[in-house]
Formats: C-alpha cells, sequence, structure tokens
C-alpha cells in the first residue's frame, strides 16, 4: 500500500468521522444517514475495533461530507453512545455528540402496516416517543405499539 493510501484508511482531510458505534451497527448506520446508495462519498468503514469503552466498535470516516446535527441525533436509535468529530484539513475542528430526544418526527415509519400514519389517505406526521431510553424503547405515537428497534431501519422516511 502506497504512503498515500495508508494515509486515506488512517486519516481524512475534510469530513466526519462517527466513532463508538456498536460492533456490526456501521451498515445501519450508513443506512440511517442515506449513505448506503451513495456512489459517490468516500466512506471508510472499521468493524469490530477493540474498543476500552465497547468492548468492540465500528467507526466510520465519511469524506468530503459535515453530517448535521440532525442527520446525527438519527442515530440514537443504533448508537447513542457514538462520538463524532467533523474534520478540517486533517484537524477535528467540532465535536459533537449524538442526542436522544423525547421524540423522531419524521424519521421512521411505525412498523405496524395498519396504523393510522401508514395508511396513504391520512397524511399525518411520523411521530415515534422514545419511552425509555436505556434499554431502548420506542413507541408510535398514534397506536402505542414498541417498535422493534433493529427493524426500524427498514421503515426510514
Ligand atoms: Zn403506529
Amino acid at each position: 500500500m502506497s504512503e498515500q493510501a495508508m494515509r486515506r484508511v488512517t486519516a481524512i482531510q475534510n469530513g466526519t468521522v462517527i466513532d463508538h458505534i456498536p460492533a456490526g451497527s456501521s451498515l445501519s448506520v450508513l443506512g440511517m444517514l442515506g449513505l448506503l446508495d451513495s456512489k459517490s462519498t468516500p466512506i471508510s468503514l472499521v468493524m469490530n475495533a477493540p474498543s476500552k469503552k465497547l468492548g468492540r466498535k465500528d467507526v466510520l470516516k465519511v469524506e468530503d461530507r459535515e453530517l448535521t446535527q440532525e442527520e446525527l441525533d438519527r442515530l440514537a436509535i443504533i448508537a447513542s453512545k457514538a462520538s463524532v468529530a467533523i474534520i478540517r484539513d486533517f484537524r477535528v475542528a467540532e465535536k459533537r455528540s449524538v442526542e436522544l430526544g423525547t421524540e423522531l418526527v419524521n424519521v421512521v415509519r411505525c412498523s405496524y402496516s395498519n396504523c393510522i400514519t401508514n395508511n396513504p389517505r391520512e397524511p399525518l406526521p411520523n411521530r415515534i416517543l422514545v419511552h425509555k431510553a436505556d434499554p431502548l424503547e420506542l413507541r408510535c405515537a398514534y397506536c402505542g405499539k414498541i417498535q422493534d428497534i433493529n427493524g426500524l431501519v427498514n421503515h426510514l422516511i
């Protein structure tokens, strides 16, 4: 590997580094950010790296894109302990953290197909309430059903 290629794996010039993702969840994180089908954004992915905090963790480096706080807060569902650094010119310019609010509005759809929010004739906002933080329990604000956390990535809006 050339020195330049090596540097690409270890450091990025501009972009966002998302650290402390639970091991095995980095693809879900990319899905949540709408980057899974990206054909143009360079993304480096480290899976199952040793971590003092988590045992094993995933790390994502997204080049030439500064993720917004709103985008990052989407990650709270799957990576509530993630730490985020905005990189400019190889330096950490800003640190951000993922925050789990009390409600997710128009992030994911209720996973129950007969919920009123999934009726195309009822244009309601999709509101999922954070019922408990640890362990995470999410409920639909309309039908009250507990959401399957692992399945939610398939119900992104
Ligand atoms: Zn519902």
